[in-house]
């Protein structure tokens, strides 16, 4: 088997910084030394190349537009590396996983997000675990050479999770991110255990990677809560720039049974805008079949998210969009398990 080659690929975050001696504050050091930083990178037996995303930027101000650099960067080396790793700030990470695990199709290689609650130049950093862990994930094969983990996942404090399964729940702790929904894809502990029965593999190793950037972005997402008022439930879902809302409904999909509220709800799905219902638990499913309220929704037109993210969400609908223009045929392929993002 030939050696492994990774290519990390630093956008920016908390992981990447170092305090500047001068002013203390933390800035962005120049990732071209990045062995110096890490040196246990050059422990592997195998090439680690970085590219660095110019300007590097927190990860709040991630746009759609890095998600198609990134796709576009994935494909014109996928051939040269034998897997990715993606330096990206905590904030958005798991809107950025989400996002790529629909946008790249046919994905066979791993590609995979880390990032760091400490920088890397403080001594207690989380980042240089993090990060040789993600590039071993990343390089890891099996006997015949297959990649062990050929999807877009996250690597955080121990624990590698699906990217469209993960949702930033700590903004202080180590352990930043969880997956309610779905088993972690291995820990790592003294060695690397990994759930092959939960990770995704290609039907077709051969299959050449296809990308998707193209994304429709006319989505918005308004959570359900007491008080909330006619005027901003109809702003949100009938206004013009609006294709596509995602419901952050309570329990397993319930939403107020007032009048007024099922009327715009009706409006809505009159004008063709596609309705879809995601729960405001951490865990667990939408299942429009249980309350009556739930199901008042289902027969407006509502379309069940499933046990999907709200970060999982926003990137289907993107993705979806982004390929028809046809609303009908978009709600068909929601209720379709895409990459893993629900449990059907
Ligand atoms: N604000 C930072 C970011 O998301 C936080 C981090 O990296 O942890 O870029």
């Amino acid at each position: 088997m030939t050696k492994s080659s990774i290519l990390m690929i630093y956008t920016g975050g908390t992981i990447g910084m170092k305090q500047d001696p001068v002013d203390m504050t933390l800035k962005p050091f120049d990732f071209s030394q990045i062995l110096d930083e890490v040196p246990e990178l050059k422990k592997f037996a195998f090439r680690v190349d970085a590219f660095t995303f110019n300007p590097l930027i927190d990860s709040s101000d991630v746009e759609p537009s890095m998600w198609q650099k990134l796709a576009d960067l994935i494909k014109e080396r996928y051939d040269d590396y034998d897997g990715f790793v993606i330096l990206h700030g905590t904030d958005t990470m798991a809107y950025s996983a989400s996002a790529l695990s629909f946008m790249l199709e046919n994905l066979s290689k791993p590609v995979v997000f880390t990032g760091s609650q400490l920088p890397i130049g403080v001594p207690r950093t989380d980042g240089k675990e993090n990060l040789v862990s993600a590039v071993e994930i990343a390089s890891a094969r099996d006997s015949i050479g297959h990649s062990i983990v050929p999807e877009v996942s996250i690597y955080f404090n121990s624990k590698l999770l699906r990217g469209n399964r993960s949702t930033k729940t700590s903004s202080e702790a180590f352990s930043a991110f969880s997956s309610p929904n779905f088993p972690s894809l291995a820990e790592a502990g003294i060695s690397i255990k990994y759930d092959l029965g939960a990770i995704r593999r290609p039907d077709f190793w051969e299959e050449p990677l296809k990308i998707s950037t193209e994304l429709d972005t006319r989505v918005s997402i308004l959570k359900i809560h007491p008080g909330i008022t006619p005027q901003v439930m109809r702003y949100f879902l009938c206004g013009p720039e609006t294709r596509a809302v995602i419901l952050e409904t309570y329990g397993s999909g319930n939403a107020p049974s007032k009048q007024w509220f099922t009327d715009i709800i009706r409006e809505a799905s009159e004008m063709g805008k596609i309705i879809m219902n995601v729960t405001q638990c951490l865990s667990g499913t939408v299942d429009m079949s249980i309350y009556a309220t739930g199901k008042a929704l289902k027969e407006l037109g509502v379309i069940s998210g499933q046990d999907i993210t709200t970060e999982g969400a926003l990137g289907k609908l993107f993705y979806l969009m982004g390929k028809s223009k046809d609303n009908e045929c978009v709600k068909k392929r929601l209720g379709e398990n895409l990459q893993g993002e629900i449990s059907i």
